[in-house]
């Protein structure tokens, strides 16, 4: 007897998250016109008369993306709301309708997820964006959780993550590390009651970190104020995965280099010592953390003056030559590659 061959098989921690995708979808070609960008940013773009469409969508999973042992259900309903409009503001564009996936075991009762449903609704009215679709099944084990957002930007406004120019500023809103720092006390926390479950949680005093990962925002603030400021990015991607992950992406998509400089990263005050509690430093957190969700984009140097003018976004570096390289000029003047070390799940720790 000839035996077959054992099939190939190939480990998807060869490739990991990125890989993966790139893997599976290289081929693959729009037959449509009105497919106007398909694969490969924070959203797809469709022709909507004289607008664009905007669809992105999200798959959440306990154990992987949530840790319900300290992730009330509201905040995990307003959060992955808000995780899909930030992918909106990504592209410059406003969110408007909201499609909602659930797979739930009967280990959980109604009570919970009317609670998720309320963060859902809480973060749908906030953002002026209506609930208009879904499905729900039931799962063998766990919740899972699937999002699908619309956005609507005009044609001349619309920001891809691959259009960044050689000299261009590169900014960022708000701060950076924030919710990693979040994550590590919570999950500190939960190592201790599991140790020991009459002792309290010791959150005292980490109110913003917390915050920022139980809470995130999506940045429809900053792309009205640069609108408003008459500034138009040249480029623009949401930081998810960490400032590091994701600078790679818009200097690779648009095959261009950086220099960012450590010391204009913006990092809240109080990240800094959480931070050294965790022996790591707050600079890291922002690098290679996530979930941050705010807004890195580039502009010309033409609009330097007007973004001065602007709270809540700072200039981190510009951009390069590609020959040059993505570089971080660190805090003591030394020239640091960046690689990306931000989540990627599918990879071994
Ligand atoms: P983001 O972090 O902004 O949500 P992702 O990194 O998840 O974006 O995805 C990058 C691009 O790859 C997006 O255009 C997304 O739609 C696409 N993509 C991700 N997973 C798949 C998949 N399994 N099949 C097809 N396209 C995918
Ligand atoms: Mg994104």
């Amino acid at each position: 007897m000839i035996e077959n061959p054992a099939p190939k098989r190939t480990e998807l921690s060869e490739l990991g998250e990125f890989g993966l995708i790139s893997h599976l979808t290289s081929d693959i070609k729009t037959i449509h016109t009105s497919t106007i960008k398909g694969i490969g940013d924070d959203a797809a773009v469709l022709e909507n008369g004289d607008l664009l469409t905007l669809v992105s969508t999200d798959l959440l999973l306990e154990g992987i993306h949530f840790d319900l042992s300290f992730t009330p259900f509201k905040h995990l309903g307003y959060k992955a709301a808000v995780v899909n409009f930030s992918d909106i503001a990504a592209m410059n564009g406003s969110p408007r309708q909201l499609f909602v996936g659930i797979s739930v075991s009967n280990r959980f009762p109604v009570e919970a997820m009317e609670e998720l449903y309320e963060g859902i609704k809480l973060a749908c009215e906030r953002y002026q964006v209506d609930l208009a679709g879904g499905d729900t099944t039931s799962s063998p084990g766990g919740l899972f959780i699937s999002m699908t957002v619309t956005g609507v930007v005009s044609k001349e406004k619309v920001v891809y993550r691959n259009t960044a120019k050689e000299n261009d500023l590169i900014c960022v809103s708000g701060d950076l590390g924030s919710a990693y720092l979040g994550l590590l006390l919570l999950e500190r926390e939960k190592k201790v009651f599991l140790a020991d479950p009459t002792m309290q949680p010791d959150l005292e005093g980490n109110d913003y970190v917390l915050e920022r990962q139980l809470k995130p925002e999506a940045r429809v603030d900053i792309v009205k104020k640069l609108d408003e400021a008459g500034i138009l990015p040249t480029s623009m991607i949401d930081i998810s995965d960490g400032l590091a992950s994701e600078v790679l992406h818009l200097c690779r998509d648009s095959n261009m280099g950086c220099m960012i400089y450590e010391e204009k990263i913006p990092i809240d005050i109080s990240a800094g010592a959480i931070a050294s509690d965790f022996n790591i430093q707050a600079i890291t957190a922002a690098m290679n953390g996530g979930e941050d969700y705010e807004l890195l984009f580039t502009i010309s140097m033409n609009d330097f003056e007007k973004i001065s003018q602007l709270k809540d976004i700072t200039i981190i570096g510009h951009i390069t030559d590609p020959n040059a390289g993505c570089n971080l000029v660190s805090n003591d003047g030394v020239l640091v590659p960046i690689l990306a070390q931000g989540f990627n799940h599918m990879r071994e720790e």
